[in-house]
């Protein structure tokens, strides 16, 4: 999988400080907003991403653990230095191993996936309005112009431990992830940038045209917007070559020699073919239900390169619908076995999910 990313940021149109922060270090991809007065922000928000990068530099702890250390950064800082106390920020990180990305977020800033004409929101705002909205107190609407609606019920740096929310989101190819402070989403709504992701296909002239909507829109807060393009490799099958016709002159005990290196080349080939074909793994159907399959989607040569190797209960039909998966006849293609069973658990969750949109 080639992964490809653009990154912006900028103050905007009335405040008089950038205290957003961004981390683009592959494969970490990050934003942080700070918060705490003129200098404790952007202290608040750099502190974090540079622990963080320090952390995942050395390997150690998962990407939770190390936003975990962050808060404990930020926070010991701000008990320390009265310059900065009372000092906090949001942390959006994402690190893009083995195909999938994980995720770990506390706070406002937000992770989007953009996949198959879709924008699906990947985190939850740790936000008083956010709260009463789940509560079914305030619609999303009246959230979004509530006078508290940047008041915070969780942050990096406000206390001596956090609970930091994770997730896992298998990527295939053409997906692509946006991180964006609050500074993106409080001005241009997801319809908007939802447009710009889809009529912008280089990730930095997106994150650009994000900013730029942004700051049209009015640029009341700062704006940091971090793009991530994955580009899957679709399995490939090798397919063997058909040997060259025999040269005129050749003589019979010649042809018969390079007719049998052929009959070699052409068994090599479908060897080599099937050694391959076999460590690939594909979501498909089978009848009328989603099924895991080893090989690939594609039948050259008359051959089937495929078997199912677990049937699952879903109903392809279902799944289809869900615009995420309109591909799924085609194939959707899996690193591992355990990675078409986490794509399988996703249309499940995602199916319920569906389901209780659907249900009144
Ligand atoms: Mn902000």
């Amino acid at each position: 999988m080639r992964i490809e990313a653009g990154v912006a940021t900028d103050i905007g149109k009335v405040r008089d400080g950038n205290e957003d922060s961004f981390l683009v270090e592959p494969p970490l991809y990050a934003v942080a907003d700070g918060m705490g007065g003129h200098r404790g922000g952007e202290v608040a928000s750099q502190l974090a991403l540079e622990t963080v990068e320090t952390l995942a530099r050395s390997g150690k702890d998962t990407l939770a653990e190390q936003v975990r250390a962050a808060n404990r950064a930020v926070y010991e800082t701000a008990q320390r230095d009265r310059a900065v106390t009372g000092m906090g920020t949001t942390l959006t990180a994402a690190r893009i191993v083995d195909g999938a990305a994980h995720l770990a977020h506390v706070g406002d800033s937000r992770a989007y996936l953009q996949r198959g004409g879709s924008l699906r929101r990947l985190t939850h705002d740790h936000t008083l309005v956010n709260r009463m909205v789940e509560a079914g107190e305030i619609t999303s609407d009246e959230a979004a112009v509530h006078p508290h609606r940047n008041v915070l019920t969780r942050a990096l740096g406000t206390e001596p431990d956090v609970k930091v929310d994770v997730e896992e989101v298998v990527l295939m190819d053409g997906d692509r992830l946006l991180l964006c402070s609050d500074g993106l989403f409080g001005m241009v709504n997801e319809d908007q940038i939802q447009a710009i992701l889809e009529a912008e296909p280089d990730p930095q002239k997106t994150a650009d045209r994000l900013v730029r909507a942004a700051n049209r829109a009015g640029g009341v807060d700062n704006i940091t917007v971090v793009i991530v393009d994955a580009h899957g490799d679709v399995g490939e099958v090798i397919a063997a070559t058909p040997p060259g016709a025999p040269g005129r002159r050749r003589t019979l005990g010649r042809w018969v020699v390079g007719g049998a290196l052929a009959l070699l080349v052409v068994v090599g080939g479908l060897f080599l073919g099937r050694a391959y074909v076999d460590g690939q793994w594909y979501v498909g159907v089978t009848g009328d239900r989603v099924a895991i399959f080893r090989g690939v989607p594609a039948e050259p040569l008359g051959y089937r390169l495929s078997k199912v190797v677990e049937e699952t209960d879903l109903s392809s039909a279902q799944v289809e619908k869900l615009a995420f998966y309109v591909n799924l006849p085609q194939g959707i293609n899996a690193d591992s076995f355990e990675q078409a069973q986490t794509i399988v658990a996703q249309m499940r969750t995602d199916l319920k999910a569906g389901q209780r949109q659907a249900s009144p």
